[in-house]
């Protein structure tokens, strides 16, 4: 088969660069580090992680990330068998040794004898004569780039802010205060209930905390930047703190499921939480605590923490851009741009958010390409699998609902079970009704059960078969 060109080596293209060789289709896969770099971006390896090491909940009986785990790891996915190779401690999440992960990455899509990496930017839109693209250049999409696509699309850009969390290093965390305990005690995977470093609060101190937080210096913005949104999901804290003084309380602070060995009988007011960030585990990242704080304020006042007086940073959090098409509108059911067919787009460019969630769509993208180059229709995941139900709110299904009058506004999601087609809630055999929790529970597993079998039927059925995982050593 001829070449296909995958334009940017994250997580998506990373993902649908192995997809396409492992089919038998050579791939050159182009990526502008370190020639040119941006503004999260910190290495030269492919697959690099930005800001947290988490692929989120690895449980696939309820949880709807858990399940795209699950079908990527059906599907022979790059990305999760690296993730899988290269685990920390997290609870029930899927944490990943960031450096570990990106080697495993790079290695395998280096030593592929169909794949070749080419590292320089595509400054502009791709050259005519590569018939078959994949544009998986991310929400840092380099500005040239970016800017021909929007002439071809003729859109207006959309764009909207992402903050990034600081990382401690965890020697410089006073042990005499903060514990080691998971939320409700979690075991998760490596057993021990005790993944997480917690610092915390009585009410004094959590109010002056919020007070700072409320007075600090922020980054400061040029004018155009002032009228984009937020991505509800990464609020940067300090403005969290600003929405009202229980916001935090009830978010990232929460204090529910941890108990304070030194003083047991007293709950803590708040806690903030520290998850692993590195195998050694001399790294920790404070989990939701995406910031856009000047350096020096977010140094000082992350420091008004208890158990983070002395703190050192590896890292302090940030905030950037994030590009991404109005998709439904401008690509088609197999991820191509209905203006120009031999361009297709894959991660969150195409509006998704996440690491897996963009890496999924790579995966899909990859198959998708590889199923035209191999002489077959591409055939898209059912709406009831989670890859499937992610491509549904890319490609548009959800659209179809106008909200008064006018087409909804296309925003990056998350995969969740909203997306989801409802499934009956079973029936328990004695002939009871479930209610409340219960029957939450018991729909997630239903949406979850069903989700796997119709992975394993499409993936069975799509003509261009399932290509082996890479062999990765734990
Ligand atoms: P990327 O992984 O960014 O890959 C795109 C690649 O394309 C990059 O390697 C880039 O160098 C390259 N590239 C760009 N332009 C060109 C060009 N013109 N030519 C050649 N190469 C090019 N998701 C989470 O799940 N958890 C998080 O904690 C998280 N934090 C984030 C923090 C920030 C600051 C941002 C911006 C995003 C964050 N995301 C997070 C969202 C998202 O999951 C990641 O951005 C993810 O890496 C997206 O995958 P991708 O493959 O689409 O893009």
């Amino acid at each position: 088969p001829r070449r296909v060109h995958v334009v940017g080596g994250g997580l998506a293209g990373s993902e649908a660069a192995w997809q396409l060789a492992q089919r038998g289709v050579p791939v050159t896969l182009h990526e502008m580090r370190p020639v040119r770099t941006t503004d999260a971006h910190r290495t030269d390896q492919l697959a690099e992680l930005v800001c947290s090491n988490s692929f989120r909940s690895d449980d696939a009986e309820t949880n709807a990330v858990g399940v795209i785990h699950a079908e990527m790891r059906r599907a022979g996915s790059l990305i999760l068998a690296a993730a899988d190779a290269n685990p920390v401690p997290a609870g029930g999440a899927l944490a990943v040794d960031r450096e570990g992960f990106s080697e495993a990455v790079s290695a395998a899509l280096a030593s592929h004898p169909l794949i070749e990496i080419a590292r320089g930017e595509i400054a502009g839109l791709p050259p005519e004569d590569w018939d078959s693209v994949i544009l998986a250049t991310g929400p840092l999409t380099s500005p040239a780039l970016a800017e021909a696509i929007r002439a071809l699309t003729g859109e207006d850009s959309l764009a909207f802010f992402d903050a990034i969390a600081p990382i401690v290093h965890r020697d410089s965390v006073n042990m005499d205060v903060a514990w080691y305990q998971s939320r409700y005690d979690k075991p998760g995977p490596f057993g021990t209930g005790k993944d997480y470093l917690n610092c915390p609060m009585n009410r004094e101190q959590y109010e002056a905390f919020v007070a700072a937080l409320v007075a600090a210096d922020t980054v400061s913005f040029h004018e155009w930047e002032a009228s984009t949104p937020y991505f509800d999901g990464c609020l940067p804290i300090e403005i969290m703190a600003a929405r009202g003084p229980e916001t935090l309380r009830h978010g990232p602070m929460k204090p529910m499921g941890l108990t304070n060995p030194r003083s047991p009988d007293v709950k803590s007011y708040a806690v903030v939480q520290l998850r692993q960030d590195n195998a050694l585990g001399t790294l920790y990242n404070i989990v939701g605590f995406q910031t856009k704080l000047k350096y020096g304020e977010q140094a000082r006042i992350l420091r008004m923490i208890p158990g983070l007086e002395n703190a050192e940073f590896a890292r302090l959090g940030g905030l950037h851009r994030n590009t991404f098409l109005n998709s439904p509108k401008l690509l088609d059911g197999a991820l191509r741009l209905k203006a120009a067919p031999r361009l297709r787009f894959a991660g969150q460019i195409t509006g998704c958010e996440g690491y897996v969630e963009s890496a999924a769509v790579g995966l899909m993208a990859g198959r998708f390409a590889a199923a035209e180059r191999l002489g077959l229709e591409p055939v898209p995941p059912p709406p009831t699998t989670a890859m499937g139900a992610l491509l549904g709110h890319i490609t548009g299904g959800h659209l179809a609902v106008e909200e008064e009058g006018k087409p909804r506004s296309f925003q990056p999601m998350n995969v969740n079970f909203g997306l989801f087609p409802p499934v009956e809630t079973p029936k328990p055999e004695d002939g009871t009704r479930l209610r409340g929790a219960a029957k939450t529970l018991a729909r997630k597993k239903a949406l979850s059960a069903r989700a796997l079998r119709d992975a394993d039927a499409w993936l069975a059925d799509a003509g261009i078969g399932v290509p082996a995982a890479p062999a990765l050593e734990r």
